[in-house]
């Protein structure tokens, strides 16, 4: 069985893990120009069913480095004020298991075949029930099965399902990290909190790597190079629904929201990588449409993109992965047979996971400012 995965993002990749361990030939195609052409570490909350799913689809002689370049979630779940002051509690929050996305992606393309600057523009389905993958540049790929595993854009859904398309919550958040130093320990209580300011939020979750990730790979998978990075502080301001963007960099967007703020606050935007903070929109994809089994089929944010505030799309990706893996490995099922449970199985869990990200973003988005 050959197959063809668009989209080098947590989801496509780790399917591509789960199948080549498989023994079946996977190809990712990716439309970025290079893997590290864009910033993309943030740290991602792994829960028990994502962390699961993950290991499913990795080398047994690689669970051990996973364990080690991951670190415990925790956090008070408060809700303080500008001064860090406790004015509140979030509820019960997520446990699990944190992991820095940027490192992760190294873990996962290693050993894989991933062709980049392949930006997918189309596919037709084949007389003999295979299909084959149109790209803007390059010649075309035939195989039995394509996935999108393409993002909330998915190029692959505007074919296989083109009523289904993105929501934009109209809620916007700058996202920056800033190296976890001595002076940063006295924010503690905040990591995993929300601050509340005049019309914001700002949410704080530390990434302390339980071994640096390149010597970890150095001392238990000597064939995985993973990036050298420190522990850090991710931060996320939420800013009012369509709020003005304004003319600002994200990062000055954000100091310019904070004056007043305590200090180490001020501090750690401040001292933020510039390059390394963004201003992102949130946007959802809500699974309905169906279609019949066939030789293309959609995984992770491609078919169910969900807020980040419900800290479950990587998760939920990551159980699509394992899932068709599964499907198309396990068993004596027909081919699109395994298809089809798979997205049985997918198409419920996802729409509940978005259902469930929906429900939690109100409590993280500040009330517009009286205009
Ligand atoms: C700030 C932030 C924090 C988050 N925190 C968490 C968390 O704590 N826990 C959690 O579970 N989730 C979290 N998420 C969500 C999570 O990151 C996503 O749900 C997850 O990355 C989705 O994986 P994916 O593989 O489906 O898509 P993506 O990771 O988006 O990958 C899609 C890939 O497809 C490529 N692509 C796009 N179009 C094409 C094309 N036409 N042809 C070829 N390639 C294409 C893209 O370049 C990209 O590489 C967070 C998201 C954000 C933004």
């Amino acid at each position: 069985m050959r197959v063809a995965i668009a989209g080098a993002g947590l989801g496509g990749l780790c399917l591509a893990q789960g199948l080549r361990q498989a023994g079946i030939e996977a190809e990712v195609h990716e439309r970025d120009p290079a893997i590290t052409a864009r910033f993309q570490g943030y740290r991602l909350v792994l829960s028990q069913t994502g962390l699961t799913a993950l290991r499913g689809c990795l080398p047994r002689r690689w669970h051990a480095l996973l364990e080690a370049i991951s670190g415990d979630a925790y956090g008070e779940r408060l809700v303080l004020d500008p001064r860090l002051n406790k004015i509140g509690e979030l509820g019960p929050g997520r446990s699990g298991t944190v992991i820095d996305r940027h490192v992760l992606r190294h873990l996962l393309l290693t050993g894989l075949t991933v062709r980049t600057g392949a930006a997918l523009t189309g596919y037709a389905v084949l007389a003999d029930g295979r299909v084959e993958a149109r790209f803007a540049h390059g010649d075309p790929v035939a195989a039995d099965l394509l996935v999108g595993a393409d993002g909330v854009g998915s190029a692959v859904r505007a074919v296989l399902a083109p009523r289904t398309t993105p929501t934009d919550t109209g809620v916007r958040f700058v996202i920056g990290r800033t190296p976890l130093t001595g002076q940063f320990a006295g924010l503690s209580r905040a990591f995993g909190s929300k601050i509340a300011g005049d019309g914001v939020s700002l949410l704080l979750g530390a990434m302390r790597f339980r071994t640096p990730p390149k010597r970890a790979a150095e001392e238990l998978a000597p064939e995985v190079v993973l990036p050298d990075v420190g522990d850090y502080v991710r931060w996320a301001m939420i800013l009012p629904p369509d709020g003005p963007a304004g003319t600002l960099s994200p990062r000055e967007s954000v100091l310019s929201r904070i004056e007043g703020w305590h200090p180490d606050l001020r501090a750690l935007v401040e001292q933020s990588d510039p390059d390394n903070s963004t201003l992102l929109s949130i946007r959802v994809v809500e699974p309905g449409e169906r279609w019949a089994p066939g030789p293309v089929t959609l995984l992770g944010d491609a078919i169910h993109a969900t807020s980040p505030t419900g800290g479950n799309g990587a998760n939920t990706a990551l159980r699509d992965a394992d899932l068709l893996r599964r499907c198309l490995t396990e068993g004596r099922r027909d081919f699109l047979g395994a298809v089809g449970d798979y997205e049985r199985q997918m198409f419920e869990y996802g729409a509940e996971a978005v259902r469930h990200s929906l429900d939690a973003l109100p409590a993280y988005v500040p009330r517009a400012e009286p205009a």
